[in-house]
């Protein structure tokens, strides 16, 4: 807690044999905030939270988490920080309070069941608690695995691609419970190739490109570095609905005075602006 932020990176540098992967990456995570780490796959995302979470030595540069740094004081940075990956790391055979109360254990956190029913709780997972957390859909899955990684209140999260391979259900569910986890004041650093979820989720965002982040700041300020949108007008092709509503008018069934050419003056402007028609 000697630092206003939760992670400062300067000058991070790796390497895999002569693949040179990170080449300087400077990045300040504030307390609090949500920040997205965007970058296309291969960009070096996973890389760069490994080496905070101190599962992998830098080359270079200096990395703070929760004003410790990983070189010097691995143990304290683990304390701090909890890494949730794509890969959950629950455990389909037991239930999901069983999984939150193992986590709570190893952690050795005091009053595990009351840790686990609190997180239960709080990530709407109190009816399936006692179901193997095999039976789980996607999301809830994923829900429950950042559930697990809260366990012991890591001051620091980071979501390693939290909604790779859910479907857009569930993929809702998780932007849910990050912007709750946000509002709760947890820092949150989210690493994500899909634009829309930095969009959505993050206070700031991050572009990992080249090694290197080449822009980073607010959604709004990202935007104002590209010109401003211009308007295209596109010939619209009506829809078979509007096709048919043009042609049958409302439902309203012709009278029998109708002729033919009084049908056509009163739908061949509905059939020139269909989008008028289905109005
Ligand atoms: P991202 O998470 O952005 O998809 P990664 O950090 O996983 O990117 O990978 C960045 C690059 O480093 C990729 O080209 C990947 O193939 C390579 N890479 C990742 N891990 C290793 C490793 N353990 N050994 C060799 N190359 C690796």
């Amino acid at each position: 807690m000697t630092t206003q932020n939760a992670i400062e990176i300067a000058g991070l540098t790796k390497s895999y044999g002569d693949q040179a992967v990170l080449t300087g990456v400077d990045l300040t995570v504030a307390r609090g905030t949500v920040h997205a780490l965007l970058g296309s796959n291969g960009a070096g995302k996973t890389t760069a939270v490994r080496i905070l979470a101190t599962l992998l030595r830098a080359d270079g540069g200096s990395v703070v988490v929760d004003g410790h740094d990983v070189a010097l004081d691995p143990a304290q940075v683990r304390a701090s920080i909890s890494l949730t990956g794509q890969f959950a790391a629950v455990d389909e055979v037991l239930t999901g309070r069983e999984n939150l109360l193992l986590v709570g254990r190893l952690r050795r956190v005091e009053h595990p069941e009351r840790v686990a029913d609190e997180l239960l709780a709080r990530f709407d997972l109190v009816e399936a608690s006692g179901r193997r957390a095999g039976t789980y859909s996607g999301g809830m899955r994923r829900r429950l695995d950042i559930a697990m990684s809260l366990v012991g209140n890591p001051s620091v999260l980071v979501l390693d691609e939290p909604t790779t391979g859910l479907d857009p259900q569930s993929r809702n569910e998780v932007w849910r419970t990050v912007r709750e986890l946000a509002g709760s004041g947890t820092s949150v650093l989210l690493t994500t190739q899909y634009l829309e979820e930095a969009e959505q989720l993050a206070d700031r965002i991050a572009i990992l490109h080249d090694g290197r982040i080449i822009v980073e700041g607010t959604l709004a300020e990202l935007k104002r570095l590209f010109p401003p949108a211009t308007v295209e007008y596109v010939e619209k092709q009506p829809t078979l609905e509007e096709v048919f509503l043009a042609i049958v008018g409302d439902g309203i069934r012709p009278e029998a005075s109708d002729t033919p050419d009084a049908r056509e003056s009163r739908t061949s402007p509905d059939a020139k602006t269909p989008e008028g028609a289905s109005s």
